[in-house]
């Protein structure tokens, strides 16, 4: 894997962790309900959790602002940053 690769694979787990946290936490609750409704409705979700896409827990990926659906040709939901 080269240097960037590395950088992104690295980039990804951290926010995986981050994610989880907030999850544990219940930090953006609102954010995380209404793009987990999203999901739900999309059939990329596996499982009722799980972005076949990205490979995401979505309770835990929807809670991240900065994070957006990762379908290219249809984000169903985007970045939030404030
Ligand atoms: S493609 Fe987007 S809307 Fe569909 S499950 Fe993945 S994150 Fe959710």
């Amino acid at each position: 894997m080269c240097c960037k690769g590395i950088k992104k694979t690295a980039k990804k787990a951290k926010q995986i962790a981050i994610g989880y946290a907030y999850l544990a936490a219940g930090v953006n609750e609102e954010l995380s309900a209404r793009r987990v409704r999203i999901c739900r409705n999309c059939p990329n979700l596996m499982g009722g959790m799980v972005c076949a896409i990205c490979g995401c827990e979505v309770h835990a990926k929807t809670r991240l602002p900065e994070e957006e659906c990762p379908d290219k040709k249809n984000r169903r939901w985007t970045k939030e940053i404030v």
